[in-house]
């Protein structure tokens, strides 16, 4: 269908939508709950789908059953009150070459007027048998004319509120397209021929009114082309921009990778081989490297981040490593000492814990420009510590700490230093697209040799014995166990509550004779450093706790991950706790508990089982969760998408490449004036904005 009355006289993208005839105080409201006060809003409020009622038939083919549409002349049509219930209905006797059937309105919030008599109209609705003929049963219907806009064609069906139709939205919106040429279109016309892309103006009012579906779809995909290639034209200018900017350049000293390679008892996976060579090149580059390290727990991320720090040693600059746990924090100085000190870089530890006088020292030692290589939590953020000298900051599970918390790490030396954030919660690919636009992803897929699987179980409610023997006989053998219980984010005091009835309730009725231990997040540092402790060193079987041991501990003789409650928990995080088993040389087992009421739990937790990859996982939960949950893209400050589905991996990439393209030619983004504007959308988006 195309447009057949045109906008009022005076009305732009910019009027509100208060002015459209028949948009009062109450409709107003509704549309405000969708987002919409202007014409512009109006226009970018899209259909979800379509009701395709083109295909019509004649009243002899009409058949009891689903919808069915058919073009006919109004008899008669009259309202009435039933007899028994006395409700309002309205009939209408409609007829084609002869052939006639009924139709009837009620029971409806708004029963239509009777017909009018003599006028063709097209019918749409299911039909039914009724007093020995056919009937249509609330079907929605339109006069005949010489464009169709609800009925007899492809009409285009809104997400909308209560009080507020489909139909509505169509009266408003079909004479306002005339006005879609007045709304700029973002994409340069290089690019839509390139592309192949219609311009904008058509492709809102395809997008409203298609012919058919399909061209609804394709009009769709061109208003999502045209989101996606500003965010990812976006992401690529922070992105030049960044290497493009004074960083700290540490130079690749081969020799010094091979001496470290060398010292290692064990040989680099390929992974490990090629994300070092990525980080080092990238450091070694004139722009401050901004790189994501992922890989799942116990892929070797350290060695790699050891030897970036070791190199940035070698240039006479600091590293810094934060880690969002004392416990994590100290177990990376321990590897790190490990690892380094014997290349003449032992790591220093600052965390909340440290005492004055040491931290003093430390703090010193730093704003001097020495003390190579430091080790921390938050405290390594705080305002008084200064690292003039700073050549890469690593920040290790990176998503637990905010954009702010990382930005102040980066900024704690004069030029911008290199950055590598590491995670064993991978990024789903589609988002390491968009939110993570700018930045580069090194990825370790494989495991260092002779890990086993984690042997992984759901276990149902009438099981929980057997698992219980199942872990007393692991703690005979010698072994220690893990049980997770959910930490509910609304209230704190719930999880840490059920941990600590949970701890109870083991050791007192399931337990007794094992020596069960607890820890959770709200016991002060030294106290959970020091039950922490107590279990590493095997003078606990169980450690009851809540979610703070999903990063960091390394206890390899646990071999069992109880988690309680397991449905409540995202299934990157399932991935998580199961990965802090399996890190000896016994088989490992995770026992997923599960209430047994929520068959979508079940079918997630089923996938954890079945799984043992987390890159494949994080790809699911985004699937499953949808991406407004998994990554907070508000959170972010991403534009909201109409059209864009951020998981159209294809889509994004297609936008991306035309998005670099652009830039190459017009890196200041000043050959079309409309591109600029849109871009405005984005400032403060990307990290290195
Ligand atoms: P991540 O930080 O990715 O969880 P780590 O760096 O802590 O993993 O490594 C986990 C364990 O595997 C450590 O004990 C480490 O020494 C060991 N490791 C790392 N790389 C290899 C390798 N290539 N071969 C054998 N063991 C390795
Ligand atoms: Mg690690």
């Amino acid at each position: 269908m195309t447009a057949t009355t045109t906008a009022p006289p005076g009305f732009g993208v910019d009027t509100p939508v208060s002015r459209i005839t028949g948009v009062g105080p109450k409709q107003l409201e509704r549309l405000e709950r969708l987002g919409i006060t202007t014409v512009r809003d109006l226009l970018f409020h899209l259909p979800r789908r379509y009701d395709d009622t083109r295909e019509l038939v004649g009243l002899a083919q009409l058949r009891p059953g689903d919808t069915q549409t058919a073009r006919v002349r109004v008899r008669s049509s009259m309202k009435r009150r039933t007899p028994k219930k006395g409700i309002n209905i309205v009939e209408a006797s409609l007829e084609d070459e002869g052939d006639i059937v009924t139709a009837v309105w009620f029971n409806l919030k708004f029963i239509p007027r009777p017909l009018q008599t003599g006028s063709e109209i097209i019918v749409s609705g299911p039909v039914k048998w009724s007093n020995g003929g056919l009937e249509f049963v609330n079907p929605k219907y339109e006069y005949a004319r010489d464009e169709q806009h609800h009925v007899g064609t492809v009409a285009p069906v809104y997400s909308v509120t209560e009080g507020l139709t489909s139909k509505q939205l169509r009266d408003w919106v079909e004479p306002l397209l005339t006005l879609a040429s007045a709304v700029p279109d973002a994409i340069p016309d290089q690019v839509r021929g390139e592309e192949r892309l219609m311009p904008l103006a058509s492709a809102l009012r395809q997008v409203h009114f298609p012919a058919t579906p399909q061209e609804g779809d394709v009009a769709r995909e061109r208003i999502a082309f045209e989101e996606l290639f500003l965010l990812q034209l976006a992401a690529e200018r922070a992105r030049r921009r960044r290497q493009s900017g004074r960083g700290v350049v540490v130079p690749y000293d081969v020799e010094v990778a091979r001496a470290f390679v060398a010292s290692l008892p064990f040989k680099l996976t390929d992974g490990q081989r090629v994300a070092a060579h990525e980080i080092l090149t990238d450091m070694a580059a004139t722009g401050p490297m901004n790189r994501l390290l992922q890989g799942d727990v116990g892929s070797g991320k350290t060695v790699v981040a050891a030897m970036a720090a070791l190199m940035a040693h070698r240039a006479g600059l600091q590293a810094a490593v934060m880690a969002p746990t004392e416990i994590l924090a100290r177990q990376h100085a321990a590897t790190l000492d490990r690892l380094l000190t014997p290349h003449g870089l032992p790591p220093r530890l600052l965390v909340g814990s440290t005492g004055a006088r040491a931290r003093r020292e430390v703090i010193d030692a730093l704003a001097s420009g020495h003390d190579a290589l430091i080790v921390g939590t938050h405290a390594l953020i705080e305002d008084d510590v200064a690292m003039e000298n700073l050549g890469l900051a690593v920040v290790d599970e990176q998503h637990r700490f905010g954009v702010a918390q990382r930005q102040k790490l980066r900024q704690k030396s004069g030029a911008m230093p290199n950055f590598l954030a590491m995670t064993a919660t991978p990024i789903p690919r589609s988002l390491a697209l968009t939110v993570y636009g700018d930045v580069d992803i090194s990825e370790l897929r494989e495991m260092p040799p002779g890990r086993m699987p984690v042997d992984t179980r759901v276990v149902p409610p009438a099981e929980r014995a057997v698992a219980y023997e199942f872990v007393r006989a692991q703690v005979a053998a010698g072994r220690q166990a893990f049980v997770i219980c959910p930490l509910i984010e609304e209230s704190d005091k719930l999880g840490v509550k059920s941990a600590t009835a949970e701890y109870e309730r083991l050791r007192r009725d399931v337990f007794p004779d094992l020596r069960v231990e607890l820890l959770h997040g709200r016991m002060p540092s030294r106290e959970k450093e020091a039950r922490m402790a107590r279990f590493v060193e095997g003078d606990a079987d169980l450690l009851v706790s809540t979610s703070v041991v999903e990063v960091g501990v390394d206890v390899p003789n646990a071999t069992v991950m109880m988690i309680e409650g397991a449905e409540r928990f995202g299934l990157a995080q399932l991935h998580q706790f199961r990965g802090r088993v399996g890190r000896g040389e016994h088989r490992s087992h995770c026992l997923l508990f599960e209430g047994g009421i929520d068959e979508d739990g079940s079918r997630r937790l089923e996938a954890v089982a079945h799984t043992q990859s987390g890159f494949d996982l994080a790809d699911l939960d985004l699937r499953l969760r949808g991406p407004g949950d998994v990554v907070g893209m508000r959170q972010h400050g991403l534009p909201e998408m109409q059209a864009a589905d951020l998981l159209d991996v294809a889509l994004q990439q297609r936008a991306r490449e035309a998005a670099r393209r652009w830039l190459d030619r017009d890196p200041d983004l000043k050959q079309y004036a409309p591109l600029s504007e849109a871009m405005q959308a984005y400032r403060g988006v990307f990290d290195l904005d």
